[in-house]
């Protein structure tokens, strides 16, 4: 569902992203793009404002600027922000320890309650604990069928009112009977209305009052938008909230709703509800929500893995070297030494995965060859410095002893010099083209 707001996202990150150095205009420049994508996204005005704020705060804090590759960091900012405005670690169920832990399902017709009532008593069994539901929707017979066919079909037992009749003490009847027959935890489902009224919430506050729920579970439907985040305000004012279940996000509905909602309420994003299925529900976990949201593979695993790895002083000496600073020549040594930092990495593979759109590139599997990377590395070793330094004194009785020496076959020495002399070649031109935009602002 995220599919949309993140691709977005993605476009406004990618010119942070590209950027080698970043200026504080800039980054205040590339929120005010992050901005514009959540709000398009149905994300609530002041939530929006509100984690900006505090994403600017801390991309001009934390010296982002100096750091390796800042257009990342920031996007890293982004997400792990992005996280914590879904909440911290992942959200469990509140239930007490002796006795019938009773947790209410409110929210609007259609949002999916009943599915998720019932959904959420097969996660709780399989969990180990004994639940049972509760039919308290007693103006819709259809609600009533509904939940026990439910509740027959995954096989856990469902107590119901009468239809037309009282849904408070059909609750309280209800919790009784957990009581009594030791189930650890009673769902209600109860009524839900096209939009909020006043007597729903009345029914549903008295229902609350019988009957203490440790959870008051809202469901709200991922499609709605905006409109969520009225629904969500209302229900937590009449009747205070513990935390949302937000169903139908395997469809393509725009991703503002649970971000908004999160920030408007502060309650807890608990569920998402994926699918129609029995078990399509899945405990929301802050990382994957905000993961969805930028969909952009894995950015921040990789950033933090550079970063772990990355040897700073060796990079920026390398550095030097490639733009021609302080009279240093980019040689096969320094080649050894960068090929080496990229290997400590990882598997180039999955290092490929977790970069945006690379997935999309087509590599011929053989170059990802980790063996490749130790022929390279063989055939640099097998040379003396003078040669890695000055590879045109390879000639070819010098080649032969290379090859020996690292045991590869002669063309694969002569490939490797190919390579290194178009490096090069690329290098020179690159530091043409950066000294000649030294006058410009972004030079
Ligand atoms: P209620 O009126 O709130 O009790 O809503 P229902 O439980 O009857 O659900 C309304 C419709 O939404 C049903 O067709 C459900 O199968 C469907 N539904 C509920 N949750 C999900 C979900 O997470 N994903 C999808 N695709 N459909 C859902």
């Amino acid at each position: 569902m995220f599919d949309e707001l993140g691709s977005k996202l993605d476009a406004a990150l990618k010119k942070l992203r590209e950027r080698g150095v970043l200026t504080e205009p800039m980054i205040k420049d590339g929120l005010r793009e992050v901005r514009r994508v959540l709000l398009e996204a149905d994300v609530n005005f002041q939530v929006t404002r509100d984690f900006l704020e505090r994403v600017q705060q801390r991309a001009i804090g934390e010296a982002v600027l100096k750091s390796v590759s800042p257009g990342q960091q920031i996007v890293k900012i982004v997400h792990d922000e992005l996280a914590r405005l879904f909440g911290e670690g992942r959200p469990s169920l509140a239930v007490h320890g002796t006795r019938t832990s009773v947790v209410l399902m409110v929210g609007l017709q259609g949002s999916g309650k009943t599915t998720t009532a019932a959904k959420l008593a097969r996660r709780i069994a399989r969990g180990g604990a004994k639940p049972m539901l509760a039919a308290c929707d007693l103006q819709r017979p259809a609600a009533i069928d509904q939940l026990r066919t439910l509740g027959g079909q995954i096989g856990i037992p469902v107590v119901a009112g009468e239809f037309g009749g009282d849904p408070v003490a059909a609750a309280k009847r209800a919790r009784d009977e957990a009581n009594a027959g030791s189930f650890s935890v009673l769902i209600v489902d109860t009524a839900g209305r096209l939009q909020i009224d006043e007597r729903l919430m009345e029914e549903l506050a008295s229902i609350k009052e019988a009957v203490s729920p440790t959870e008051i579970l809202l469901v709200a439907d991922a499609m709605t938008g905006q409109e969520a985040v009225k629904i969500a305000e209302g229900f937590d004012q009449a009747l205070g909230i513990t935390g949302v279940i937000m169903t139908k996000m395997d469809g393509d509905a725009r991703g503002g709703a649970a971000l908004s909602i999160r920030g408007v309420t502060g309650k807890p994003i608990k569920f998402v509800g994926v699918g129609e299925g029995m078990d399509d529900l899945e405990p929301a976990d802050p990382e994957r929500l905000a993961g969805r949201i930028l969909q952009m593979g894995d950015v921040v695993g990789l950033v933090e893995r550079a970063q772990a790895t990355i040897d700073r002083a060796e990079q920026e000496k390398l550095e030097a070297k490639v733009m021609g600073k302080g009279g240093g020549r980019f040689t096969l040594e320094d080649f050894l030494v960068a090929m080496r930092q990229v290997q400590r990495m990882g598997p180039l593979e999955q290092l490929l995965k977790m970069i945006p759109g690379a997935g999309k590139l087509k590599i011929p599997a053989g170059n990802l060859d980790p063996k490749r990377f130790k022929h390279v590395e063989a055939i640099i070793l097998s040379m003396t410095p003078e040669e890695r330094r000055k590879p045109d004194i390879l000639n070819a009785s010098r080649k032969m002893r290379v090859a020996k020496g690292s045991g590869r076959p002669v063309a694969e020495v002569n490939r490797l010099l190919k390579q290194f002399k178009e490096m090069e070649a690329f290098m020179k031109q690159m530091r043409g083209m950066m000294g000649g935009m030294k006058g410009l602002p972004f030079g």
